[in-house]
């Protein structure tokens, strides 16, 4: 990217992976904007890394639009949008005790947030001229494999998210669009068992930010190499 200080808006990042990548742009000189539902979290944690908090739910429009104006105003422009925001209500349920409800409440955050908040930063980042998305998703949502049960509400989400990553690639040229997966991370979400930090979960949300070719476009990556959706 050749802007030396561009600007980086990362959903959901005062805490777990979102927070690691907002460490690690901060660090590499990028104006980064992080954020999260409750002000005080926000607040708290762009002040330990010294970037610029917003508050921001996904599943309400006027904090979406609320969040656009104020980055409008404030810095007129978005280089990378980093859609990492997402909840996993159900996981160790099966889909035959799924309730209607949870998976609406999933889809609602996951992927129709996520479709929001792309939707309205598309002006913002069409003024960059090294424009890039990522959607962070999870091999939960892959398609490639045999038939798989893990949290099936989740699952849905993420291959729902795979496919507005396509979608959003096709109507947005001009952006590097690309979908990743960071792997079994020990957060709030992924537990304490799980097998990688953090910080490595959030590398290829880094490099796909900063370092990525821009011929790299409508992918889906893991530990910065291109997987099947
Ligand atoms: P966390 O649960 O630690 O963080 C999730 C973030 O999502 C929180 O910071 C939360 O922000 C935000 N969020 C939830 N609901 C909303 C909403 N309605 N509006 C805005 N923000 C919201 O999860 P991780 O850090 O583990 O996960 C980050 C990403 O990585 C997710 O997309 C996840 O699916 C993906 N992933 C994680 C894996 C893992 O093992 N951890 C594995 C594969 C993928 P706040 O509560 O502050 O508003």
């Amino acid at each position: 990217m050749k802007n030396k200080s561009p600007t980086i808006l990362i959903t959901g990042a005062a805490r777990g992976i979102g927070f690691a990548a907002a460490k690690q742009l901060t660090d590499r000189g990028a104006h980064v904007i992080l954020t999260s539902r409750d002000p005080v979290r926000a607040e708290k944690a762009a002040a330990e890394l010294g970037c610029e908090s917003l508050c921001l739910d996904l599943t309400d429009q006027d904090s979406v639009n609320a969040a656009a104006r104020t980055i409008e105003e404030r810095r007129g422009s978005v280089d990378v949008l980093v859609n990492n925001s997402a909840i996993l209500l159900d996981h160790y349920s099966s889909l035959l005790d799924l309730s209607p409800d949870t998976l609406r409440q999933t889809l609602e955050t996951n992927l129709i947030g996520t479709f929001r908040i792309s939707l309205a930063m598309a002006t913002l980042l069409d003024r960059s001229p090294d424009a890039r998305l990522i959607n962070v998703s999870s091999q939960a949502g892959q398609l490639n494999g045999a038939p798989q049960a893990f949290a099936p509400a989740y699952s849905i989400s993420k291959a729902s998210l795979n496919m507005l990553t396509q979608q959003l690639a096709a109507a947005m040229p001009r952006i590097a669009v690309n979908a990743m997966c960071p792997g079994w991370c020990r957060t709030e979400m992924g537990g304490q068992d799980a097998t990688k930090s953090p910080e490595e979960g959030a590398d290829t949300i880094v490099w796909l930010a900063l370092d990525a070719p821009r011929s790299l476009q409508c992918q889906f990556v893991n530990n910065r190499e291109v997987i099947p959706w």
